[in-house]
This record gives structure tokens, C-alpha cells and sequence, in this order.
């Protein structure tokens, strides 16, 4: 057994992440007088919540009228009928108060001319449960908002008097004999410090799993270190085959190209020089939805037909756009393509990838973000102690695909609501229970044969294998060949953990080793991805399968229940939960309004 001398913490609630749900957790857990921790890798405000600038969903009708209804029924119909009813419209109905709390705590939303919150349009949101206009829904603080939600929250945080252990790495969850989730095992980077952290309820709020991809939009920190948690703590992942790609990353880094790239009037093109959108597309062109500008890209990749020496890529062309047009409406994309590609926009064409941009899947809660561990008797059992909220769970109110803006208000939303039922569930005045050191020993042991490690492949070596496998076979184009292949090489790719070298055997920024820790916590992120991927033989949002081209709702709409150990994944299916928190009578949707039906554009 490996000796590790470490210092033992107790708290009421343990929050591990200090993105925008982890910090919305924690602020709301120390507002209640609950002793609450926040354990994070990064400093709060680098959490990839930092980058997002378009803004968050909530129908408060400052700009036309918009109803919850209304926004309820655009995310059943975004998540294509996979979405868990009750949370959607949890998140629905709630998201006006959790925006004007984010706005008494200070977020520094744009302002109408009367002076409300200013609103925007954002994709798939309507008015008129989708027969009417666009709705402009989307809350902004300018085009930083998840900027300023993430320094309001942390402030507030520190006001209530919650208390922060920043750039602490937590490794693994300490469970009880009999599944009770008692704490977290933690080291802290700057000086190789252990910290185990005692606690009634362990809040996951970690983050998506982008990483596992060659080409992300996400910060190199999102590793889906808490899903790798729960699946060695043999809990379910949930829904993993459900991957956003976006068009547009810049191919290498990831760095997203907004949209409005095209919409100002940029197209794609192949080695060939072609516009090819126009052949797959002939009406929307360029402008097609996402997934399916994701789709075409790839089959002309895999055709043959990308660009660049590995052609593996596709090109940008926006230097038909007048000068004066992109520095006035593109100014911060000229400036990533410059930073990023090298590229000057007025000259040459940016590289491009469709590129992972958020994880529909995660560790499996229900709307108050207590983790689920389904059986075929309980579907909806809860695991004591333990909640996830934000990327790193799915509660799901995303179902198959994720409408844009819909990420930041389940951050806030979900975060708020998991300190709700913590504190109800929590007794502050109870002492802390005796740690089973059993789990605890265990977390030691693992970390110590990583830091150890003497095979034959190097962590980075092993990362690219598996990114540059997930790209070819779990990406935008699946068919059952491929997707066979991809389960395969996987399965190879994650057996090669026990073969990992690790050189710096230090604990003071040992990025290392740290490195590593994360490996291991993709690699089952990503093989339950690929698995449950080649099982659905259905096409349903952002899973979408070349031989099997319709969603099947008879045999498929159900969730995903992945159990990984090893480079095994044991596959199991939960109902979707289909009845609303309220009937019409008590003034909830017309349960008529989100019957299953063909989702067109
Ligand atoms: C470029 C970009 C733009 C986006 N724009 C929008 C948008 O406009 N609107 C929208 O709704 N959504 C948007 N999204 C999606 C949305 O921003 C994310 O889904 C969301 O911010 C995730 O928040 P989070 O709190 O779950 O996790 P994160 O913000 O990723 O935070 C994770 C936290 O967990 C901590 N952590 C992780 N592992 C560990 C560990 N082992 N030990 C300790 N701490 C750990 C990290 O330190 C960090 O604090 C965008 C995403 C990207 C990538």
C-alpha cells in the first residue's frame, strides 16, 4: 500500500469545479450557512465557462412576447424527443428567476434602451411552440457573458463565505461499503500536498469531456475528470454518443469560428477549390444546419477531397468579403485566424474542422442534479451523497443536441437547484461520518502506480492515439462499419493504460503526472462515447448513423446507461421520463404541444 501523508478537511458539501455550475452550487449551498468547500484545477475564472460569449436562455419577453412554454417546447424538440421531460421544464419555467438573480448579483447584462436585460436570437429558439418568428431569448453581456457570470459568481461566492482550494486536482470519490458517496481525494499541485475532503454531499461540476477529441472548441482542462470518477466508482455515464460538433474550428487549436462568419457570407470549399456545400445543399448552402455543414465537410474528407498535407481539412474563404465588412463585422475572427491559423483573412482561406463543442452526455441526475445509479427496478434510484450539475451532468435536459444558449442557464439553473436539495437533504447539525479508508487507500494506490508508471508509452503519445481515433470513427459521420472498426481500435487504445511511462516522478507542478490522472479520466469518457455510438442504431440529434438514417421511437427513446471498467463498457437503456412536473390544468404545457414528431427545419 502506498504511504501518502495527508491532511483530512470536514464540510457540510464538498463542490468539485468552479465553472459556472460549480460556482452557482457553491454560492447557493454557503448562502444557506452550509460549510462548503470548492475544489478546483484551474483558478475559477479560467474555467472554459470563461469563453463563452453568446449568451443564456431565458423567456423573459423584454424584446417581444415569449412564454416558458414556448422555450420548453423549442428544447424537447432541440434534444429530437430524448430530453427528460420533468427537467425540461424545470429548466424552462425556472430560468427567468435564475436570470434575475444572476442579474442582483450583479452580472453586467447588455441593457434595452428602457433599460431591461437585452436579448438576442439564437438558433432553434421560436415563438409559438415553432410556428411562429425566431424569438430573441438569448440574455447577453455583450459577447462576454459566461466572462461575467463567472467573476459575479466567484464574488458572491467569497462573500457567503465559501471557501476555495484552487489548483487542487481531485482524484478520485470515496464511497462507503454500501455506496454512500462520503468525500473527495485531492492533491494540491503547487506544493504536492494530499487533502482528503470529508463531506455529506460531493457536488460534481467538472465540465465537459472535449478533450477527448483531436479538434475541440474546449479548454485543454476539460478532461470529464468527473466522469471518470463516478465510472472507477462503478456509478453509470449517460447519453455519451451525443456529441455537438460546430463547422467551424480552427483546424489544430479548436478555437471556435462563430457562425456569423458564414452568415456574413463566407463558404466552405475543398481541394478541389469546389463550393461543395452548394451540390449537398443547394438551398440553404453554407447555411445549413450545423450538423449537418459537420456531416458534409467530413464525407468530403473522407472522399478525398480535404485540404492541407494530411488532407484532413477543410478551407474558410472569406477574403471575397470586402475589407472594411470583416474588420467591422468579424474583427475578433480575423484576429483568432491570425493567432491561430497564421492566416490573414483578406488574403487566404482559414482551416477548418468540424470541431467538438459540447458533450450531451454525462453522469446521469435527476432535476434537483441527485446522481442516478439506474437499475431495471429502480430507474430512477438516487446514489446518497453524490450530485452533478453543469456540462459534467445530464439531467438531461439536452437529450440528443443542445440548442444553442441553453448550456449557460442549465449551469445556473441545475446549480441553484442542486443547493436547493442540499439543503434539504444536508444536516448541518450532524457531525461528519468516519471516512471508509478502504476508498480512501485505494485512491492513493492508483495515483501512486501512475505516478510510477514504467511502460513503454508516453501519456501524450496515448492522448493523440485516442483524440485522432474518436475524430475518424465517433465524429459527425457514422455507419455501422466504422463505428465497429472505431469500438475496436478503442478498445485497444484503452487497454494501453496499463502500459503508460510516466518520467517526472515529482509532486510540485508535475504537469506530468497530472496529465496523466486526466488521460485516465477521458479514456472512459470516450470509450462509453464510441460504444453507445455503435449500439443506438437510430439517427436521433447529433447522433446521426449513415445506415440507419430515421429516429426510431419505438425501440430508441431511451437513455444510454454505460458502465465502464477496464476497456469494457456494459450497456443498459432507461425510460425516458415522458410527464411533465405539471398538467395544463396547473397551468403546464398541452402535453398535445411536445408529442414525438419528425424535427424539420
Ligand atoms: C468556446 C465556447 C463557447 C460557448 N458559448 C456558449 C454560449 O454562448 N452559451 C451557452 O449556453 N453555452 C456556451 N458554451 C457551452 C458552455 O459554455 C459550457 O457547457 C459550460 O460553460 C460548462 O460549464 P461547467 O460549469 O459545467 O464547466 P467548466 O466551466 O468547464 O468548469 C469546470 C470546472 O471543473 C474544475 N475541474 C475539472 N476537473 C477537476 C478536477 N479533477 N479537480 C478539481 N477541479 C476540477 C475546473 O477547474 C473548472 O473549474 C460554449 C462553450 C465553448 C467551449
Amino acid at each position: 500500500m502506498a504511504a501518502y501523508q495527508y491532511e483530512t478537511h470536514e464540510y457540510d458539501v464538498v463542490v468539485v469545479g468552479a465553472g459556472g455550475a460549480g460556482l452557482r452550487a457553491t454560492l447557493g449551498m454557503a448562502e444557506q450557512g452550509l460549510r462548503t468547500a470548492c475544489v478546483t484545477k484551474v483558478f475559477p475564472t479560467r474555467s472554459h465557462t470563461v469563453a463563452a460569449q453568446g449568451g443564456i436562455a431565458a423567456s423573459l419577453g423584454n424584446m417581444g412576447p415569449d412564454s416558458w412554454q414556448w422555450h420548453m417546447f423549442d428544447t424537447v424538440k432541440g434534444s429530437d424527443w430524448l430530453g427528460d421531460t420533468d427537467a425540461m421544464e424545470y429548466l424552462a419555467r425556472e430560468a427567468p428567476k435564475a436570470v434575475y438573480e444572476l442579474e442582483h448579483y450583479g452580472v453586467p447584462f447588455s441593457r434595452t434602451e428602457e433599460g431591461k436585460i437585452y436579448q438576442r436570437p439564437f438558433g432553434g429558439h421560436t415563438t409559438e411552440f415553432g410556428d411562429g418568428p425566431p424569438v430573441q431569448r438569448t440574455c447577453a453581456a455583450a459577447d462576454r457573458t459566461g466572462h461575467a457570470i463567472l467573476h459575479t459568481l466567484y464574488g458572491q461566492s467569497l462573500k457567503n463565505n465559501a471557501e476555495f482550494y484552487i489548483e487542487y486536482f481531485a482524484i478520485d470519490l470515496i464511497m462507503s461499503e454500501d455506496g454512500v458517496c462520503q468525500g473527495v481525494v485531492c492533491w494540491k499541485l503547487d506544493d504536492g500536498t494530499f487533502h482528503v475532503f470529508n463531506a455529506k454531499m460531493v457536488v460534481l461540476a467538472t465540465g465537459g469531456y472535449g478533450r477527448a477529441y483531436f479538434s475541440c472548441t474546449s479548454a485543454h482542462t476539460c478532461t470529464g475528470d468527473g466522469g471518470g470518477m463516478v465510472a472507477r466508482a462503478g456509478l453509470p455515464l449517460q447519453d455519451m454518443e451525443f456529441v455537438q460538433f460546430h463547422p467551424t474550428g480552427i483546424y489544430g487549436s479548436g478555437c471556435l469560428i462563430t457562425e456569423g462568419a458564414r452568415g456574413e457570407g463566407g463558404y466552405l470549399t475543398n481541394s478541389e477549390g469546389e463550393r461543395f456545400m452548394e451540390r449537398y445543399a443547394p438551398h440553404y448552402k453554407d447555411l445549413a444546419p450545423r450538423d449537418y455543414v459537420s456531416r458534409c465537410m467530413t464525407m468530403e474528407i473522407r472522399e478525398g477531397r480535404g485540404v492541407g498535407e494530411h488532407g484532413d481539412h477543410i478551407h474558410l474563404n472569406l477574403s471575397h468579403l470586402p475589407a472594411e465588412a470583416l474588420a467591422e463585422r468579424l474583427p475578433g475572427i480575423s484576429e483568432s485566424a491570425k493567432i491561430f491559423a497564421g492566416v490573414d483573412v483578406t488574403k487566404e482561406p482559414i482551416p477548418v474542422l468540424p470541431t467538438v463543442h459540447y458533450n450531451m452526455g454525462g453522469i446521469p441526475t435527476n432535476y434537483w442534479g441527485e446522481v442516478l445509479n439506474p437499475t431495471k427496478d429502480a430507474p430512477n434510484q438516487v446514489v446518497p451523497g453524490l450530485m452533478a450539475v453543469g456540462e459534467a451532468g445530464c439531467a438531461s435536459v439536452h437529450g440528443a443536441n443542445r440548442l444553442g444558449s441553453n448550456s449557460l442557464i442549465d449551469l445556473v439553473v441545475f446549480g441553484r437547484a442542486a443547493a436547493i436539495r442540499a439543503g434539504q437533504v444536508v444536516d448541518a447539525k450532524a457531525r461528519n461520518g468516519e471516512l471508509n479508508q478502504a476508498s480512501v487507500d485505494k485512491a492513493f494506490d492508483r495515483f501512486d502506480g501512475l505516478r510510477h508508471a514504467k511502460g513503454g508509452t508516453p501519456t501524450a503519445e496515448l492522448r493523440l492515439e485516442m483524440q485522432r481515433t474518436m475524430q475518424a470513427d465517433a465524429a459527425v459521420f457514422r455507419t455501422d462499419k466504422t463505428l465497429k472498426e472505431g469500438v475496436e481500435k478503442m478498445t485497444d487504445v484503452a487497454a494501453k493504460l496499463d502500459d503508460l511511462a510516466v518520467t517526472d516522478r515529482s509532486l510540485i507542478w508535475n504537469s506530468d503526472l497530472m496529465e496523466t490522472l486526466e488521460l485516465t479520466n477521458l479514456m472512459p469518457n470516450a470509450l462509453a462515447t464510441i460504444v453507445g455510438a455503435e449500439a443506438r442504431k437510430e439517427s436521433r440529434g447529433a447522433h446521426a448513423s449513415e445506415d440507419h438514417a430515421t429516429r426510431d421511437d419505438e425501440n430508441w427513446r431511451v437513455h444510454t446507461i454505460s458502465r465502464v471498467v477496464g476497456n469494457k463498457v456494459d450497456l443498459e437503456y432507461r425510460p425516458v421520463i415522458k410527464d411533465p412536473l405539471t398538467t395544463e390544468a396547473e397551468g403546464g404545457i398541452d402535453l398535445k404541444k411536445i408529442a414525438p414528431k419528425a424535427r424539420t427545419f
